[in-house]
């Protein structure tokens, strides 16, 4: 058996885990980011924790000549043949960061270990790393053309054709999260209006359960806690037969439809994967309004060869689509 280890580089933290060929994470260990500390100091944590995997595999039978290289996944604009970070949300001044080789150099630091600084590394956009884990061992696994979504503050999106991770000409693409749904809608973080994101992140949903009750006056259990919503509190509502709460999941569901509606058309996908915490709703408050919106609006076709699954993986995804990075050829 081979194994890999996966990066997942987040803004808040750093996941670093020692996974089997087959999606098995054997081991894995959680740092704090400390996304202001530097790129420096976060390339040194990313090293500890490597290092640190390296050691404590040998009590789980995994020995260093089984490791066969390390895979990071990083939210921002990737370049993944050179391993750099053009530019990231969550690192404030990163600007063509050579991730992979920074690493490595860490890695090297340590002679004792130099058969660590020896692994490959392979940088991908933390989307397309989601959607590459749920295609290897999650929802997509038997398909080869799949659109994923991460519902969360931010809406992350990745892309597979024919079985690889879809990158676009300067690595921009699968920015799912801006497909427009409305000409002049809302304003999105990304500058432009109307976007996905601005309609199904978790900002607009909490913000857009308050207007209905502050604004509109419509009577709601939730109308309690204006003040410390978050979507979960929201759709533990709209399960206990809240009309307001269900009436956003309803609306948030027919966004998303619309989105699909349109890659369905531009890729005929046979799977949409929906993941991130707001895709814990589950099937009857979202999936079900996603579906028949696609249903309504999309050719018969395209409607019909694509279906709309949630994430098997959870908040594991881009760990283990990172790992899996290594073993793509
Ligand atoms: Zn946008």
């Amino acid at each position: 058996m081979r194994f890999s280890i996966g990066v997942d580089l987040g803004g808040t933290n750093i996941k670093t885990g020692l996974v089997s060929e087959s999606g098995e994470i054997i081991h894995f260990i959680t740092t704090p980011t400390n996304a202001h500390s530097g790129e420096k100091a976060i390339v040194s944590r990313i090293g500890q924790a490597i290092r640190q995997l390296v050691d404590q595999g040998k009590s789980f039978s995994v020995d260093l000549k089984d490791i066969v290289g390390i895979g990071i996944g990083s939210a921002g604009l990737i370049e993944p043949k050179e391993g750099v970070v053009h530019f990231s949300p969550n690192f404030a001044g990163w600007y063509d960061i050579p991730l992979a080789d920074l690493v490595k150099a860490d890695l090297a630091h340590d002679s004792t270990n130099c058969k660590i600084s020896a692994f490959p590394i392979v940088l991908e956009n933390d989307g397309n790393a989601m959607a590459f884990g749920e295609l290897c061992h999650g929802a997509g696994v038997g398909t080869k053309n799949l659109v994923c979504l991460t519902l969360g503050t931010g809406v992350g999106g990745g892309i597979v054709i024919d079985g690889r991770i879809f990158h676009g000409s300067r690595n921009a693409g699968a920015e799912l999260g801006h497909t427009i749904i409305q000409s002049s809608g809302r304003l999105c973080g990304c500058g432009n209006y109307g976007c996905l994101e601005a309609y199904v992140g978790r900002h607009y949903i909490v913000e857009r359960t308050r207007s209905k009750i502050i604004v509109e006056g419509k009577h709601s259990s939730l109308a309690d806690n204006l003040n410390d919503l978050t979507p979960k509190m929201i759709s533990d509502a709209a399960k206990k037969g809240d009309e307001v709460a269900i009436d956003i999941f309803e609306e948030t569901g027919r966004c998303i439809g619309v989105a699909l509606t349109s890659l369905a058309h531009i890729l005929n996908p046979e799977m949409a994967i929906i993941g991130g915490g707001i895709a814990d709703a589950g099937e009857k408050l979202l999936f079900e309004p996603i579906r028949s919106e696609i249903k309504k609006r999309a050719m018969d076709t395209n409607a019909d060869s694509m279906r709309v699954v949630k994430a098997q993986l959870g908040n594991q995804a881009g760990l283990v689509g990172s790992a899996m990075l290594i073993f793509q050829d």
